[in-house]
């Protein structure tokens, strides 16, 4: 599909990663007015809160926009998200008559913040990509046990934190943990030294399923609303010493970035691709009805405070070994229902090579190989460090982002117990 041409100019340009084809969600406020529902244009941001109270957005179901979430319009299922792309795609397509109407309730991003785009009603966090799994496990367990007995068998997830998801640019306090490094002779209480980014995409969850029954890899995609790029902050001497036996706990309770827009699945199905081919066959429950990933193009840079900004790692979305599809229907097959709100970490998308590691744990083996950047060198992030992690898929003739998901890390607190 060639780029779909907007009167909102700056959406045609082949860079911008928010052409007519893209239309994420997300949440915004500007000076004067609570925050709303907005789908981001070019430059701009569509104020479709408005749109929906003149009666130009009018969709079955609805009001839905005059609120800080998309949770409701998620809830309302994929003919009613078709009928929301099609409204815009009209309303927004160049030679629209409707221009006039629509113009008028165009904010440009620069004036506005933005916030969470969804209510985050459960966070499950999973450990899919197979050259991420590999690489910690041979740091972890060595190179005999890298990958678990049961990693090619079952999409590996722990349940995380709705609490502690939050959006781009929200700043991250490095965390105090309980820490045993091989030189104490007793576990530690201190800030953590190896705190960490993993790069990941987050699946957001629309339609809800019913408790009691799991679901299928082609209904759970269905009920699939978007994606988010995401960065699962973690503690990684916090995660050494606790995870043995049930798996990470305050090691990835500080923080959750998610980026500020919601890329609807329908801006994504031109880059739909297979995940890799199976080393052992998988159970006929987690079958891939047909291609469940994505191509996505994902980057992460490191700035020092007052620094230059550099690429630490180049990767792909399709690097993984499970989909989202896949992960979510492992999710319901206890009877586990999934609710409207719910997010789903892919894991972290590391590739083959060194310089598409997904996590500075890797990129820097564990602090052994620390690695280059720009004026200095970095094992684990340091203080005032801001990490930021994008995504592309490269169309033709256009680009689908999803806006920098950003975080910058301050120094843990001298007493976190002080009062
Ligand atoms: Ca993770």
């Amino acid at each position: 599909m060639p780029l779909m041409r907007s009167w909102v100019t700056s959406a045609n340009d082949e860079r911008c990663p928010f052409p007519l084809n893209n239309l994420p969600c997300g949440v915004f406020e500007t000076a004067g007015r609570a925050a709303r529902c907005g789908v981001a244009i070019g430059d701009g941001i569509l104020d479709v809160a408005e749109l929906e109270r003149e009666g130009v957005l009018v969709l079955d179901g609805g009001p839905y926009f005059e609120r800080p979430a998309w949770n409701a319009l998620m809830a309302a299922g994929p003919a009613v998200w078709a009928a929301l792309r099609g409204r815009l795609t009209e309303v927004l397509a160049e030679g629209s008559g409707e221009r006039g109407r629509a113009e008028s309730h165009l904010v440009p991003q620069s004036g506005a913040t933005l916030h969470m785009p969804f209510e985050v009603a459960e966070y499950t966090d999973f450990y899919a990509g197979r050259h991420h799994a590999s690489n910690v496990g041979t740091m972890f367990r060595g190179p005999d046990n890298a990958l678990p007995p049961n990693w090619l068998h079952i999409p590996i997830g722990y349940n995380g934190r709705a609490s502690s998801v939050v959006v781009s640019e929200t700043k991250i306090r490095r965390p105090w943990g309980q820490v045993k490094g091989p030189d104490h002779p007793a576990p530690v209480f201190q800030p953590s030294r190896r705190f960490d980014i993993e790069l990941e995409m987050g699946a957001v969850v629309g339609v809800p399923s019913q408790p009691g029954h799991p679901v299928t890899v082609a209904e759970a995609d269905a009920m699939i609303f978007g994606y988010v790029i995401l960065n699962d902050w973690s503690a990684r001497d916090i995660q050494a010493w606790e995870y043995q036996p049930l798996g990470p706990f305050q090691a990835k309770a500080t923080a959750t970035t998610i980026s500020p827009w919601i890329v609807m699945k329908a801006a994504l199905e031109p880059f739909r691709v297979s995940t890799p081919p199976r080393e052992v066959p998988l159970l006929p429950y987690l079958a891939e009805p047909g291609p469940m990933l994505y191509d996505i193009d994902l980057e992460v840079t490191l700035t020092p405070q007052g620094g230059e900004e550099s690429v630490i790692s180049r990767t792909n979305y399709h690097e993984m070994y499970y989909s989202a599809a896949q992960q979510l229907a492992h999710h319901t097959t206890s009877g586990c229902a999934m609710r409207t709100g719910d997010l789903l970490g892919s894991g972290t998308i590391s590739g083959d090579t060194k310089d598409s590691r997904g996590s500075l744990l890797e990129l820097s083996w564990g602090g052994k190989e620390p690695f280059q950047i720009p004026g200095g060198t970095r094992s684990f992030i340091e203080d005032n460090d801001t990490l930021v992690l994008r995504g592309q898929a490269n169309g033709d003739g256009y680009i689908i982002g999803f806006g920098d998901c950003t975080g910058t890390v301050l120094s843990a607190l001298t007493d976190p117990y002080a009062r």
